[in-house]
């Protein structure tokens, strides 16, 4: 068997407590065939010779790069945060595009290239993770490296016409056709890059995936849905009923009904939709007031970029205003957390939860909502009402679906969600839990893992 060789932005070391599903499950499979994790180390450093730290743990190499201020300006900041997340979240309004920030992101590339090139074995299997990295595989392969190496973009694909506004585009997007297999979340994103390679890169694309370039080389595009770590969030959940932190909420409640949304603070969630939707339904349906909570824990993110620190601000107001607004001494309609809880805290939050709000207005996957449906209690459970644009959406058909962009139209889910019945609520659930469990996060990498290693 190949050693597992994995190259992400952030590494997530043994035993970090930030560690997620995705952590784990790319951990299991490091474990299990033996490899290395490369990365950026989190660090900042001067310039000069570039320090790279290295651990082991078990069969695994832990290998992080350690970045000047300028590089992580450039390539983080700027090209992936600033100009590639909001393009490719559909969001080309928010873009920012500076010449100097995509050549330190090539130039990062190209280093982490470099440096990795140093630590290969023949016959190693690479997988590389996300937009950060998305030219490479063609670095690599520029320095001779021959290895069969996959990529997964775990965020959206918009269409062609919209990708094309990137300066550029065809130089970047082109180096994808260096890997052999690239993965995305779904079929829409698949079928977005297929296009793409057809209209803006003369490809020849083929139903099964495939694509032949005009130079002949031939590479596959496929979608491998993101999961969970849907039987330890599920244990996670059930456990909760004991711990002071869900006793605590439950108390506070006093009854009442909880919604809850948790999401990173970043423009792609629909945010203020989601709060001005809920004040809608407090407006329109007098009679539940006093009677529902809505929780949302926002734990802020990039707040060095300055469209998120202006979300922030204007999230602010709209909660204090909705909260002002209605209020009662004894009741607060929005609680709006600012901070991060661990996965046991979360999953017990959720199982209190009569309504997940995962209101995204473009999102790869969204892993909340699978965690919220395998929190649930199977004899109670609670409904998820789901962004037609999360790419969850296209595997849990039975949440209650909603347009993110239209306030009236989460409002009447929100109510449909409050009255719906026992029986239905049962009946979604089932088929969604069923869904997270089959393709839980396991399913995930070693489907993508067997198709790079073995192309059909
Ligand atoms: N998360 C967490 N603590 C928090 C908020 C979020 O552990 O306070 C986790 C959440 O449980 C999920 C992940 O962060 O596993 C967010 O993934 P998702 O796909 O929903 O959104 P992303 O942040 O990747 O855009």
């Amino acid at each position: 068997m190949s050693r597992l060789v994995v190259v992400s932005n952030r590494v997530a070391l043994p035993r970090e407590t930030r560690a997620g599903g995705l952590a784990s499950a790319l951990e299991a499979a490091l474990q299990e065939r033996g490899g290395l994790w490369f990365g950026w180390s989190g660090n900042l450093a001067d310039a000069g010779e570039p320090a790279i730290h290295t651990q082991q743990a078990g069969q695994v190499e832990y290998a992080l790069l350690d970045l000047t201020r300028q590089e992580y300006d450039r390539y983080y900041l700027g090209f992936s945060n600033r100009t590639l997340w909001p393009l490719l979240h559909f969001r080309p309004t928010l873009l920012g595009y500076r010449r100097a920030d995509r050549d330190g992101y090539l130039r990062v590339n190209r280093l982490f290239a470099h440096h990795l090139s140093q630590r290969l074995q023949p016959d190693d299997l690479v997988w590389v993770h996300d937009y950060h990295l998305i030219p490479l595989a063609a670095e690599l392969r520029r320095i001779g490296v021959d290895a069969r190496m996959g990529f997964f973009l775990h965020i959206p694909v918009p269409p062609p016409a919209l990708l094309s506004m990137l300066p550029q585009h065809e130089a970047l997007l082109g180096t994808l056709a260096e890997y052999d297999l690239v993965g995305v979340q779904g079929t829409h994103d698949r079928n977005a890059l297929l296009d793409y390679f057809r209209d803006f890169l003369g490809a020849t694309t083929g139903a099964d995936g495939n694509v032949t370039m005009p130079s002949g080389r031939r590479f596959r595009i496929a979608a491998f849905p993101i999961g969970i770590d849907t039987g330890k969030v599920a244990r996670l959940a059930e456990r909760s009923i004991e711990h002071a932190t869900t006793l605590r909420l439950a108390q506070s409640l006093a009854g009442r009904r909880l919604a809850i949304g948790v999401d990173r603070l970043d423009y792609s969630k629909g945010l203020p939709q989601r709060f001005e939707a809920f004040a809608h339904f407090l407006s329109q349906h007098p009679g539940w007031r006093s009677r529902i909570s809505f929780l949302q824990i926002a734990p802020p993110s990039r707040g060095e970029v300055p469209e998120y620190r202006e979300l922030r601000t204007q999230l602010e107001r709209t909660a204090g205003a909705t909260n002002g607004r209605y209020a009662e001494p004894d009741w607060v309609p929005i609680r709006y957390l600012n901070r991060s809880f661990n996965q046991a805290t979360l999953a017990g939050y959720y199982r209190l939860a009569d309504i997940g709000l995962v209101t995204p207005l473009r999102d790869g996957m969204n892993l909340v909502a699978k965690e919220y449906i395998a929190s649930q209690a199977a004899a109670d459970p609670g409904v998820l009402i789901l962004s037609r644009f999360a790419g969850a959406a296209e595997e849990l058909p039975e949440a209650v679906l909603v347009n993110p962009l239209d306030v009236d139209d989460i409002a009447d889910a929100i109510e449909t969600a409050l009255t719906m019945p026992l029986a239905e609520r049962r009946e979604r659930w089932q088929a969604m839990f069923d869904t997270v469990s089959s393709n839980d996060i396991a399913h995930w990498r070693s489907s993508f893992v067997e198709a790079l290693e073995h192309p059909a």
